[in-house]
């Protein structure tokens, strides 16, 4: 028996199954096919953080930021928004520093964080110093992080929250056994 999909996508990690999420939301109607030698989440996407870290050096980084924010905006009205853990961010820079990261961050206003931003931090590092000739920032607008094996597995139906999400495993069919990738 010959089965026809409507498109086939070749990897079944963020991007793969974030497109055929993004398929599956503009054409209901369509078969898709999601196709990957591992198991989800075995490369690169299980090893990431999945930080949302909104810095760019070029004007071709802040479109990509741009388009970040639009992705993340979306998610927030999705399930998987539980997966979601806003963070704020902090900065130690050189004050003459200061001018260029601004830039490089975009419409996110920089502002000296006070002692209480900086104790969680202490905390962790307790080594870490802020010399003379530094200052500690941050913005309110926070980072995000999220658990990318869990965020795959909602996207392909599989989690415990994908009832919401559009790529069912009715509509999405993963070729064969996803098994584990030995990893280097
Ligand atoms: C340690 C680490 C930390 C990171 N931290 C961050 C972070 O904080 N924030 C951030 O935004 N990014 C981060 N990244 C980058 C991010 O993880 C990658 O950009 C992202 O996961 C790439 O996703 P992907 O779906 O394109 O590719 P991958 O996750 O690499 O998936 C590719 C998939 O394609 C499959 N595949 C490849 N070839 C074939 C084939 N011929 N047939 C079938 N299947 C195939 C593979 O098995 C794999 O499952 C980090 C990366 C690493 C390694």
């Amino acid at each position: 028996m010959t089965t026809v999909f409507d498109l086939a996508i070749v990897g079944g990690e963020i991007f793969g199954c974030l497109a055929g999420d993004e398929a599956a939301r503009r054409h209901p109607e369509w078969r898709v096919l999601l196709l990957d030698r591992c198991a989800p989440a075995a490369g690169a996407t299980g090893w990431s953080l999945a930080a949302d870290i909104p810095f760019g050096l070029s004007p071709a980084h802040h479109r990509l930021i741009a388009e970040s924010e639009r992705q993340w905006g979306r998610l927030a009205g999705s399930r998987a928004a539980g997966l979601v853990r806003r963070l704020p961010i902090l900065y130690v820079v050189g004050r003459d520093r200061l001018p260029a990261l601004q830039e490089q961050l975009g419409r996110r206003r920089l502002r000296q964080a006070d002692a209480a931003e900086f104790e969680p931090v202490r905390r962790m590092l307790p080594d870490v110093t802020i010399r003379e000739h530094e200052i500690l920032v941050t913005h309110d607008e926070p980072g995000a992080v999220l658990p990318p094996r869990e965020f795959v597995a909602e996207l392909i139906g599989s989690g415990p929250m994908a009832a919401n999400t559009s790529l069912r495993s009715d509509r999405c069919v993963a070729a064969g056994a996803w098994r584990p990738c030995a990893r280097a």
